[in-house]
């Protein structure tokens, strides 16, 4: 990434963080101070070799702001069920002072008081509620980033698949793979959906590192992955796919003790002049499911 664009990133960084912070009417410099600390987080987490576009950069960026919103609802979320609480204990204590006869009148007026006050509170905090559930919503939709997995999500794999389909002089050979989590139905069933999650992270994490910068990777659905490999031919492609499955089937994923182990199949395919996004990623379906009919944990190339 060059200087000029890291430069008018950070400024777009800034410009997006005061406006988050101004939205914020009700926020304590505490608060502001928090959400200051985690964005300096996120950019001392940023790895080097993700900031080689200013759209990856940018994307992890909405992607941390979702995170830290939906951290604020919760929070907030909780606020107001512990007002619900109180207004319930204070109810009680009420009823107790009754028939004790203390003071009641007095008693009855200050409870009055701080009924009122907790009412406006929780007021506010659904307010904020909604709000903040706005902001999430489009942050999300400006996001091209799966939010499980980190990788590219399939809102992305679209744009990046037209710019490169409508260029017909494309000066490299692409290659699109699809890759397919094999019988992940039963890891599901075995150890539970949140354990298919944390595999659903392991893969992504493993196909990020086993890629060379500039090739991509995008969660495409459920348990199924696209890498786009750039300049490589079709030996070359081969190559790689059978490191990444090799990588793949032979790591496991510790979860509560356990050993989880999966493996994937893939169909690649090579960008023909002509390709549009749909018959591309069409006949790298093909080749998946030639490779899942033929016994899974294997490559097959469909081409032109
Ligand atoms: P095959 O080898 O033919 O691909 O079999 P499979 O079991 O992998 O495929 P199938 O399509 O039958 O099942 C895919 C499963 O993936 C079903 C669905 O519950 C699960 N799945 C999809 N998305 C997620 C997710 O985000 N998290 C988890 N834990 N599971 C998911
Ligand atoms: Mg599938
Ligand atoms: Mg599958």
């Amino acid at each position: 990434m060059r200087k000029d664009e890291l430069i008018s990133l950070a400024n777009e960084m800034c410009k997006e963080l005061s406006t988050i912070i101004e939205q914020q009417e009700n926020a304590s410099k505490e608060q502001i101070a928090t959400y200051l600390r985690e964005s300096a987080q996120i950019i001392m987490n940023l790895d080097d070799k993700d900031i080689t576009s200013k759209g990856f950069v940018e994307s992890l960026f909405h992607n941390a702001y979702k995170e830290i919103a939906e951290r604020s609802i919760s929070s907030y979320a909780n606020t107001n069920e512990n007002i619900e609480k109180l207004t319930k204990l204070q109810e009680k204590t009420l009823v107790e002072c009754n028939t004790q006869q203390i003071d009641l009148p007095s008693l009855t007026s200050k409870f009055n008081e701080i009924q009122l006050h907790m009412s406006q509170e929780v007021k506010k905090a659904n307010e904020i509620i909604s709000q903040l559930t706005t902001q999430v919503k489009t942050l999300e939709e400006k996001s091209n980033l799966d939010s499980l997995t980190k990788v590219y999500n399939r809102r992305a794999l679209s744009s990046h698949l037209k710019l490169l389909c409508s260029n017909s002089d494309l000066p490299y050979e692409f290659h699109l793979l699809m890759l397919d989590i094999d019988d992940f139905k039963s890891i599901n069933d075995k150890h539970g959906h949140l354990a298919g999650d944390k595999v659903l992270i392991f893969i992504a994490n493993i196909l990020k590192k086993t890629l060379r910068e500039g090739d991509k990777v995008f969660r495409y659905g459920g348990e199924e992955f696209v890498i786009i490999l750039n300049r490589v031919d079709s030996e070359h492609c081969e190559k790689i796919t059978k490191r990444i499955l090799e990588i793949i089937s032979s790591n496991k994923l510790i979860y509560k003790g356990e050993g989880l182990r999966v493996t994937m199949s893939v169909g690649t395919t090579k960008y023909s002049a002509g390709d549009t996004p749909d018959s591309i990623i069409a006949r790298a379906d093909k080749a998946l499911y030639k490779a899942k009919n033929s016994g899974k944990n294997q490559m097959v190339s469909e081409n032109k």
